[in-house]
């Protein structure tokens, strides 16, 4: 083992431990990663004039200024709204562009009963949305902020007790797969996801009208970035075994190349993984344990591909489609924001993924079986797009994406809060998304500054 003392060690170079480090970036700073790249779950890559993404795609809306979205302003890169759709369907063959939700049941490719069942389901929605509101953790980002606890969430949470079924009722089966689709998107499936969450996850889809954002070259583009700027102070293929917090600094243990070393910390930010936090932090509060061994990651298979076509497209604005029935839950138009401004450039770029239990079933399936069977559904949704695929990148993620399993809301309390001089962030800390790893790690980065101000 060899010493050395730091102010503060980020364990994790996802965007989390990233914005952490850039918050902190006039201290004595240094990020662990694990992996041989930073970015975590956070990955494009270039294809001039478009990008290839096996991760997040959008970081917010254009309505409100969001954590990644100033992020990418302040890095110099270029914000870029999505056109046209962004709640596209395809069901029994027929793709249905998005419109007002009480209609959906008369424009989907839906038998008669399907129709009558998704009418009394929209109205469930409309109800527990306004539940889940009711106790939505948002409202407590200021207590965080301001070093407060996290506080026991009031309202309707026995909503979050049960799975989101349960108050939806029974469902005709061509509407359940289409409730299926919108859980698979999250990497769920429905029996999994609290009542809370899917009211959240679906009422805001149908209820609320967003422009959403996307980075031009990718959202890998912040991850790149922020990397670069942190130079030798962010470590890759380090990985931590163990964080021991004190009330006075904390000790890291880092393995690298084979080595261990032990490194002195006055502050760590964990920006782990739960599961990796879990396993690593030390003597953590009962309370906090168990919340983040509760933490369910559901599976995800993502594929990228580039397209060759020569003009204008019918998907040049549609910008995603949820896809039920099939494989593919979703599939996204990832040239779309290029579009509508000067000429068509010829070629385009997809993102689809795959969630839940259909993603379990194909992880260990080979790359060839993989492409055959999304691309399949890609041509089932656009025929236009046979002969024209080009490149394809496929990503598995056994671990994809943190959704809300019932009784999270009663757990949050407990997984916000700091231990002792270690401090937590990642997407898991909330509703899980890009803008909560950024967001919980300046909340961190901030509270750090303050206590080490106060020292010095
Ligand atoms: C396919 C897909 C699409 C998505 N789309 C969107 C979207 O459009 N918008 C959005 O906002 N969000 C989206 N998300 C979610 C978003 O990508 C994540 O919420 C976010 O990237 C999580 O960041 P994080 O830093 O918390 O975690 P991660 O990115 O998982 O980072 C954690 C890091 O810790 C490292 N690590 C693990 N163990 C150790 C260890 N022992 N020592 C050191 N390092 C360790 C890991 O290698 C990893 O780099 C999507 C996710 C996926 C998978």
């Amino acid at each position: 083992m060899t010493d050395e003392t730091r102010d503060v060690v980020v364990v994790g170079g996802g965007i989390a431990g990233l914005a952490a480090a850039h918050a902190l970036a006039g201290r004595d700073v240094v990020v662990f990663e694990s992996d041989s790249r930073a970015g975590g779950r956070i990955w494009s890559e270039r294809r001039q004039p478009y990008w290839m993404s096996v991760g997040a795609h959008i970081v917010g809306d254009a309505s409100s200024p969001s954590p990644m979205a100033r992020l990418a302003e302040e890095l110099g890169l270029e914000l870029a709204p999505l056109h046209g759709d962004m709640a596209a369907l395809w069901s029994n063959g027929r793709l249905t562009r998005a419109g007002k939700p009480e209609l959906l049941p008369f424009r989907l490719g839906l038998p008669l009963a399907g129709r009558a069942s998704l009418a009394v389901a929209g109205l469930n929605v409309r109800r527990i949305y306004k539940r889940a509101l009711a106790a939505s953790p948002e409202a407590f980002h200021g207590a965080r902020e301001f070093d407060g606890d996290y506080p026991t969430v009031e309202g309707d949470t026995e909503l979050d007790e049960r799975p989101f079924g349960d108050f939806l009722g029974p469902t005709h089966s061509s509407v359940a797969a289409l409730f299926r689709t919108a859980f698979n998107r999250v990497a769920a499936e429905p029996r999994e996801i609290s009542g809370h969450f899917g009211g959240m996850l679906i009422g805001s889809a149908w209820m609320t009208k967003r422009r959403a954002l996307t980075v031009m070259g990718g959202v890998g583009e912040i991850t790149n970035r922020l990397a670069a700027k942190l130079g030798p102070r962010l470590v890759t293929g380090a990985a931590v075994r163990a964080v021991i917090p004190g009330e006075d600094g904390a000790e890291v243990h880092v393995e690298q190349g084979g080595v261990l070393r032990r490194v002195r910390a006055r502050f760590v930010v964990c920006a782990a993984p739960a599961h990796v936090t879990r396993e690593i932090v030390r003597d953590l509060p009962r309370d906090k344990a168990a919340a983040l061994a509760a933490i369910k990651y559901g599976p995800f298979l993502v594929m990228a591909a580039t397209t060759r076509e020569a003009g204008p497209m019918p998907y040049d604005d549609i910008y995603a489609v949820a896809v039920s029935g099939r494989t593919l839950s979703m599939l996204y138009n990832t040239a779309n924001p290029l579009r509508g401004q000067g000429p068509r450039t010829p070629g385009g770029s997809f993102q689809m993924f795959v969630g839940g239990d259909r993603a379990a079933e194909l992880l260990s399936a080979s790359d060839a079986r993989i492409r055959e069977r999304l691309l399949s559904d890609v041509h089932a949704v656009y025929p236009e797009t046979r002969g024209l695929i080009e490149e394809t990148w496929i990503r598995r993620l056994p671990q994809g994406f943190p959704f809300w399993e019932p009784g999270r809301l009663r757990r949050q309390p407990a997984l916000a809060r700091p231990h002792k001089t270690v401090f937590f962030a990642g997407d898991w800390t909330e509703y899980p998304s890009s803008n909560t790893a950024a967001r919980s790690a300046q909340i961190a980065a901030r509270a750090i500054l303050r206590r080490l101000d106060a020292k010095s």
